[in-house]
């Protein structure tokens, strides 16, 4: 069936954790913490929707977000970001930064966070079609990643 623009579902997430920004010249080089949420909009899954009219069924969704979301909430991400399990993938993607120790690290910002969860969306789920991705660090700030 024909529609002008694109038919999407969106299912927001939220969870907590902790980060540090090394080296940062403000206050987020403290350790602190956030309650941060996550939306996840998709167009579609390859081979499509078993049920008409549904364009990826909520709940699905949210089975498929959980190991992600397991992986981040209540966790220090500074840890989650420079895990050796995507360290390649970082190496590739991210901007490190030189932490007080000297030390080349990636940095668990809203920015990368949300790059860090497309990789991970891609790698478990290779026939999703992600749209957009927002990473929500407070009720007023957000990072975004957008099919171009
Ligand atoms: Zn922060």
């Amino acid at each position: 069936m024909q529609h002008d623009g694109i038919l999407t579902v969106t299912k927001i997430f939220e969870f907590a954790y902790a980060h540090r920004l090394p080296s940062y010249a403000g206050k987020c080089v403290h350790p602190h913490g956030h309650t941060g949420r996550l939306e996840v909009e998709v167009a579609g899954l390859a081979g499509g929707s078993p049920y008409p009219g549904i364009v990826v069924d909520f709940h699905d969704l949210k089975a498929m977000l959980a190991p992600i979301l397991d992986e981040v909430d209540h966790r220090c991400l500074d840890d989650v970001i420079n895990a050796p399990a995507w360290a390649d993938w970082a190496a590739a993607h991210l901007p490190r930064v030189r932490s007080e120790t000297g030390e080349e690290v990636f940095a668990a910002t809203a920015e990368n966070m949300v790059l860090w969860v497309r990789h991970r969306l891609l790698t478990l789920y290779p026939g999703l079609d992600v749209r957009r991705l927002r990473w929500w660090e407070s009720g007023t700030s957000y990072a975004e990643w957008r099919l171009a």
